[in-house]
C-alpha cells in the first residue's frame, strides 16, 4: 500500500486467534472440494476478504479455487507468478488493498500460488499468520496432488491401456455428450462399428503380441483419417466404435468411414454405419451399427454397410 492510499483509511493488524484456528480446521475437514477448503480456511484464519489458489494450466496461471464466486475470468496477478518463480512468499499493496502470496510446494517446485487479499489496508501481518498461510499452502499441495491422482484414475478408468483410445465406459460418456450436442445443433450424428477381418487367424499365424501391435497400429492409422471432433473407442477385442458428431448425410458418413476402414494396416476390416434418428437411445444406435457390421461380414467382409433407417415400428417403446 502506498502512503497516499493509506491516508484516512483505518488499518488493521492480522493476528491469529485460537478461534480462527479452530474455525479453519473445521473448514478443512468439512468442505468437500479440498482446494476450496484451503481457500476458505486461509481467508478465515487470516481474516482476509478473499483467498485464491492459482495453478498453471495450458497457457499460464488460472484460478483453480477462490472464496469469491464469478471470478474465474480474471487474469492472474503478477505476484502469483512471482512466488511460483521464486518459491518465496511475497506481499504487495495497492489501492485495492493488500495481498499476501505463498508458493504451494511439491518437492522443490512450486505447483501453485495461494493468495489472500484484504481490501482494507493492513498495517501488520504477524509471524504466526504467515506461518499458518505456509501450512495451508502445504495442505493445498496435498489437495492438488490428490485431485491430480483422482483425475488420472478417472482418465485411466475410461481408457483402453493397449491402444490409448477410450474404452466402452469412455465411449458411453462421450456418446451421451455428443448426442445431446447433436440434439441442440441439429447436426447429423453417425456411429460406426469397425471390426478387423479374420483377426483370430492373424493371431494364430503371427502370435498374440503381433496381433496387439496390429491393434495399436490400426488405431494410429485410423486416427489420421478422423476429424478433431470425431471419437474412436475400443468397444472390445478387435471391435472399435467411431462416433462422427457432424457426419452430414448418409453418403458422407459412409464415405468418411470408408476412408478410415481402408486405412487399416496389414489386414482388411469391415464396418457398419448407422445415422442417429434423433430419438433412439445410444445403445440402440450402436446395436444398429453392429447389425450393419454383421451384414458386412456376411456379405464377404472388407466393406462398409449402412444400416437401414429406423422406422417407427422398430424403435423400442421404452
Ligand atoms: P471376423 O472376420 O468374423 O471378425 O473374424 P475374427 O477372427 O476377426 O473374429 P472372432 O470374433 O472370431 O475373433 C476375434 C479375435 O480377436 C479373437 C481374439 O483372439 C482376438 N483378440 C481380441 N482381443 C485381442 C487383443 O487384445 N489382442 C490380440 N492380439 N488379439 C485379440
Ligand atoms: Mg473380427
Ligand atoms: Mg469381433
Amino acid at each position: 500500500m502506498d502512503g497516499r492510499g493509506l491516508q484516512g483509511a483505518r488499518s488493521a493488524r492480522v493476528v491469529i486467534r485460537p478461534d480462527d484456528l479452530q474455525g479453519a480446521a473445521r473448514l478443512l475437514t468439512r468442505v468437500s472440494d479440498p482446494r476450496a477448503a484451503v481457500c476458505l480456511a486461509a481467508s478465515w484464519m487470516l481474516r482476509a476478504d478473499v483467498a485464491e489458489l492459482w495453478e498453471p494450466r495450458n497457457d499460464g496461471l488460472a484460478l483453480a479455487a477462490s472464496t469469491e464466486e464469478d471470478r474465474f475470468e480474471r487474469s492472474p496477478p503478477d505476484i502469483a507468478a512471482q512466488v511460483m518463480r521464486t518459491g518465496e512468499s511475497a506481499q504487495v499493496a495497492g489501492p485495492g488493498g493488500q495481498v499476501l502470496a505463498e508458493p504451494v510446494p511439491r518437492g522443490r517446485r512450486a505447483v501453485a500460488a495461494l493468495l489472500v487479499r484484504w481490501r482494507r489496508p493492513v498495517e501488520e501481518i504477524d509471524e504466526t499468520s504467515r506461518a499458518c498461510l505456509s501450512l495451508l499452502a502445504a495442505q493445498a499441495a496435498l489437495a492438488i496432488e490428490r485431485a491430480d491422482l483422482a483425475d488420472e484414475l478417472a482418465r485411466q478408468a475410461e481408457t483402453d491401456p493397449l491402444t490409448g483410445v477410450a474404452n466402452r465406459r469412455g465411449l458411453a460418456r462421450a456418446l451421451e455428450r455428443d448426442l445431446a450436442a447433436s440434439r441442440r445443433t441439429n447436426r447429423n450424428l453417425a456411429v460406426a462399428v469397425l471390426d478387423l477381418d479374420h483377426f483370430k487367424a492373424f493371431n494364430d499365424t503371427h502370435g498374440h503380441p503381433t496381433g496387439d501391435l496390429l491393434l495399436r497400429n490400426a488405431v494410429r492409422a485410423w486416427r489420421e483419417h478422423l476429424r478433431a471432433g470425431d471419437m474412436l473407442a475400443r468397444y472390445g477385442g478387435e471391435e472399435f466404435v467411431v462416433v462422427l458428431p457432424d457426419a452430414g448425410d448418409a453418403v458422407a458418413a459412409v464415405r468418411a468411414i470408408e476412408r478410415v476402414r481402408v486405412a487399416t494396416p496389414g489386414v482388411s476390416a469391415s464396418a457398419g454405419v448407422a445415422l442417429w434418428d434423433r430419438r433412439e437411445p445410444a445403445a440402440h444406435l450402436i446395436r444398429r451399427a453392429d447389425g450393419a457390421l454383421y451384414e458386412a461380414k456376411r456379405g464377404g467382409r472388407d466393406r462398409t454397410v449402412l444400416a437401414a433407417p429406423l422406422t417407427a415400428v422398430s424403435l423400442p417403446s421404452s
